[in-house]
């Protein structure tokens, strides 16, 4: 059996590099005063329809939709922000003007050509935040995510950002790029051609080549915004400015889906071929309303951590934690003297890996030392009849033999050898605890 065609398993190779971009962005999420929210994978299928847009390329191509045995049309959620929308109306999370500030981290689904960068299931660590529609807003959470892409060390990201303004200023700007782009309309196929009519502004970040030369001379949406929606992106460039975002207006940024207005904004880089962009992101103020609620202000972004993966994976290498302690154990009939050993560890959150193999100790020893333990402790029969054991520290070679009374005395003795290293290098070395 092999797993369903663009959906991976994420091996403990590869896991490594999920928990680090984990406890990365949590601690910067927590420190943001963020919460998480988690929503179900499954969603009614009307609920992406209406908010993504039926024009958009999810909608009209990517989407797993299944009926139930109750014949309800159901989908796989194809990414997070509607589903959170859902959420916020269903328990009135906005209630009195409350703001809220969440963040997710899961699997998507969207049926796609696989290949590097873009599967079927992939996962996406987002944040929301409703309630506000300042600009400072804004630009913070553009922050937070460049705050995230940079502590992970993944090379150079480049943030574009563009403002598209609000629903009028967007269709008349829709109907001058749609003039525009009929006078081309000789060289292009049906496909475009189509899309000129029904979504124009979507030709505009198209990955077409034969359109990089027409977009090149396109309008320029900033002519078709107003007062307020200038303002508010000369704002939200000021406060990136002022946060030491370095970022750049690219006037043809237009995002896949149909919800955004005003601040849009994607980080790119240029490792990734045609799969380019790490996270993208805007404000969505009128959401709630198009899926049958209230307004309420809101601005968020999705990142895609597999292709995050592939960029670190230039960068660092993360390995795996050796264990500290290894526990040899000659006789395995003596298993149940060794087990005792463990609760000690535990409580001090210390790796160890107990050898189970009842080969000799000799070999045992060996195993210790190829995984880099610190140290072995060995049970022979000797300290079985004793009621002692014995401590060998591999690098240095020599070994002790210490009563075992109390268990509890045991990783005293291996702190006090390393006295200062114990609490702070190695201890992070072979701690269980990232
Ligand atoms: P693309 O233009 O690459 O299709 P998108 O505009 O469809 O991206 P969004 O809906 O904005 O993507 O999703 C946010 C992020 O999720 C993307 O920037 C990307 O990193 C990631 N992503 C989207 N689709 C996939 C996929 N099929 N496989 C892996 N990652 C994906
Ligand atoms: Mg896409």
């Amino acid at each position: 059996m092999q797993s369903v065609r663009g959906m991976q398993d994420i091996l403990p190779e590869e896991s490594k590099y999920w928990q680090y971009i984990h406890q990365i962005a949590l601690n910067i999420l927590e420190s943001a005063n963020y919460q998480e929210i988690k929503t179900p994978i499954v969603e009614a299928r009307s609920l992406f329809e209406r908010s993504i847009g039926e024009e958009t390329d999810i909608i009209s191509k990517e989407m797993y939709t299944f009926n139930d045995r109750a014949k309800r049309a159901l989908t796989l959620r194809p990414e997070g922000t509607a589903s959170i929308a859902r959420a916020i109306l269903q328990h009135n999370l906005c209630a009195n003007n409350r703001t809220q500030k969440l963040w997710y981290f899961g699997p998507m689904f969207r049926y796609e050509r696989p290949q590097q960068g873009r599967q079927r299931q992939f996962h996406q660590l987002g944040i929301e935040c409703y309630g506000s529609n300042h600009p400072a807003l804004d630009a913070e959470i553009i922050y937070i995510a460049w705050s995230i892409l940079s502590k992970l060390q993944c090379g150079q990201v480049v943030l574009h950002l563009n403002s598209i303004g609000n629903s009028k200023e967007r269709q008349m700007y829709s109907e001058q790029l749609k003039q525009y782009f009929l006078k081309y309309i000789k060289n292009l196929d049906l496909r475009l051609v189509q899309t000129i009519h029904k979504n124009p502004l979507r030709l505009l970040d198209s990955k077409e080549s034969k359109l990089h030369e027409i977009i090149s001379g396109a309008p320029n949406i900033l002519q078709y915004l107003d007062n307020n929606s200038t303002q508010h992106f000369d704002l939200v460039q000021q406060y990136l400015t002022d946060l030491n975002v370095p970022f750049q207006v690219n006037n043809k940024l237009v995002r896949g889906l149909d919800y955004y207005n005003n601040t849009v904004f994607e980080f790119k880089t240029n490792a990734l071929g045609t799969q380019d962009t790490i996270c993208g992101g805007g404000r969505y103020d009128s959401l709630t309303q198009q899926i049958g609620g209230n307004p309420i202000h809101a601005i968020g972004w999705g990142m895609g951590i597999e292709r995050l993966i592939i960029l670190l994976k230039n960068h660092i290498d993360i390995i795996n934690k050796p264990p500290c302690i290894y526990i040899a154990t000659q006789n395995t009939n003596y298993i149940g003297y060794s087990l005792r050993i463990l609760p000690v560890i535990q409580q001090y959150n210390l790796k160890y890996e107990i050898d189970l193999s009842g080969s000799s100790l000799t070999k045992q020893l060996q195993k210790a030392n190829k995984q880099n333990a610190m140290i072995c402790i060995i049970i022979g029969e000797e300290e079985i009849t004793n009621h002692t054991l014995t401590i060998k520290w591999l690098e240095e070679g020599d070994q002790k033999t210490y009563s075992t009374a109390s268990f509890e005395q045991l990783v005293p003795v291996i702190a006090s050898r390393y006295k200062d290293k114990f609490t702070q290098n190695i201890y992070k070395a072979y701690s269980t605890c990232l």
